[in-house]
């Protein structure tokens, strides 16, 4: 039933009580709105702001973010970390030149008075649509990755300890991780000199082996527990859309699951409420393929994955060497076929929306380099398809109705081209008992006459 389904917000409208929107916190009125009221006549707030109004309101946000941490508890627990060498607070910039904030956590620099850096990093907490114990969870998962990772040769920052703004033990205020500042730069594809890119990519496939040497038995986030690091539920997704669930030791289970809790919040109005039937027969159809993302796969073995991994979590110097791998949030124990298969890395994301699933050129050079160093097995994940991409990437965050219908089609002819293609989506959803509630979405929030399952195809 609909009053199960985990919410991030209730609606701020007094007496509705529905779901807000995940995501949807307003910057503006700060408001979180269920799928009916985020729109006018209810909402009037504009939503897409321009670049200066955006950069101004971020401002305003972080700015605040400063204030919150009890600077003299943080440069307490740094300095006790290092046998009592003295130190300061510095805060990051947040933007343009200098800037080292991600879009998800502040970042402040702490310097010791012998002349070495660490970087505090605390995560924006933004508008209230993530609730506090999901971020609390992200905060603690993240730091568990980085403390397992330090005992792998994946060249990451030390971690030297973490607080949660729910501990009351923790004098710091919120949440925060305080970790070693590595040296480089981030790495950005169409920047980089030819031996830059050759020596990344082979400084990757390396990365990638030695993640392949350490098998955890279940998929799912990583979580320090009783000084062991364990698998767990996942910590939400690169878009923060889920909350926690898993972890499996079935890697069908994992992806159904997965596509299974995005249909559950579709129809409960919390994600896609301006695409409701689209998005409910997009997952619809990826949860009925998932069997695709796990061909002759033994269970019981799953590896570490970055989930944010466009090419700027690579820091490197002026030669390509990689100094370290950054923003480890969100990372997760999955199968073979996505920990070692194409990756936001290698992809090419104008692809993916005109209907192109399939293997892209840079896919191929990762794997050539995986070969060329003995590593065939995780060779063929890279190169067999980019379905497992096209599912995680899914309707992404942020995309208007249109360009949620060109990745539709562009999932449905890839599937159909390869005749890997199941059968009629629209079918199974009207098969569903969510989809009444999935197409009352869609008539409350449309005002044209415009049919709700047009663009659902069938063959
Ligand atoms: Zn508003
Ligand atoms: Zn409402």
């Amino acid at each position: 039933m609909p009053s199960k389904i985990p919410r991030f917000s209730t609606c701020s409208k007094p007496g509705c009580g529905k779901a807000g929107v995940r995501g949807g916190g307003c910057s503006t009125c700060k408001k979180n709105l269920c799928a009916q009221h985020t729109a006018p006549p209810f909402h009037k707030c504009i939503t897409s702001l321009d670049d200066a109004t955006w950069q101004k309101l971020i401002h305003e946000e972080v700015s605040d973010l400063p204030a919150k941490i009890r600077i003299d508890a943080l440069l307490k627990e740094a300095s006790a970390r290092r046998d009592g060498v003295k130190c300061n607070f510095e805060p990051g910039k947040y933007l343009g030149a200098g800037a080292i904030m991600g879009c998800a956590n502040y970042h402040g620099w702490i310097r010791f008075n012998d002349g070495k850096s660490w970087i505090v990093r605390v995560p924006r907490v933004g508008y209230g649509e993530v609730p506090n114990d999901l971020i609390d969870y992200l905060v603690a998962s993240e730091y568990a990755t980085l403390k397992f990772l330090e005992d792998t040769k994946v060249p990451t920052p030390k971690v030297f300890t973490y607080g949660l703004a729910s501990d009351p033990d923790n004098q710091v205020g919120v949440s925060y991780i305080l970790m070693e500042a590595l040296p480089g730069t981030p790495y950005i594809s169409y920047k980089a000199t030819r031996q830059q890119k050759e020596r990344v990519f082979e400084q990757l496939a390396d990365i990638l082996i030695e993640i392949s040497r350490h098998p955890f038995p279940q998929t799912g986030s990583l979580i320090e527990h009783e000084e062991t690091i364990e698998v767990s539920a996942f910590a939400s997704n690169r878009f923060v859309a889920l909350h926690k669930y898993g972890p499996f030791s079935d890697s069908l289970a994992y992806f159904v699951q997965t596509a299974e809790q995005y249909l559950d919040l579709i129809a409960d109005g919390q994600l896609y409420h301006e695409y409701p039937t689209d998005a409910f027969c997009f997952y619809t159809m990826l949860r009925d393929h998932a069997h695709l993302l796990v061909p002759n796969e033994q269970d019981g073995e799953f590896f570490l994955r970055h989930v944010d991994d466009k090419g700027d979590h690579l820091l490197i110097d002026e030669t390509g060497n990689v100094t370290g791998i950054i923003d480890w949030q969100f990372a997760r124990c999955v199968p073979a076929s996505e920990a070692f298969g194409p990756s936001y890395f290698s992809a090419d994301l104008g692809g993916l929306y005109s209907g192109d699933i399939g293997v892209t050129s840079e896919d191929s050079k990762l794997a050539q380099e995986l070969r060329k160093k003995g590593a065939g097995d995780l060779a063929a994940h890279m190169e067999r398809d980019g379905f497992a991409r096209a599912f995680w990437h899914g309707l992404a965050s942020g995309l208007t109705r249109d360009e949620a219908r060109g990745v539709i089609a562009g999932v449905t002819t890839g599937l159909k081209s390869r005749n890997l293609w199941q059968g009629a989506t629209l079918e199974q959803c009207e098969k569903d008992s969510r989809w009444g509630r999935v197409k009352a979405l869609y008539h409350a929030n449309s005002e044209s006459a415009d049919d709700s399952t047009a663009n659902i195809q069938t063959p």
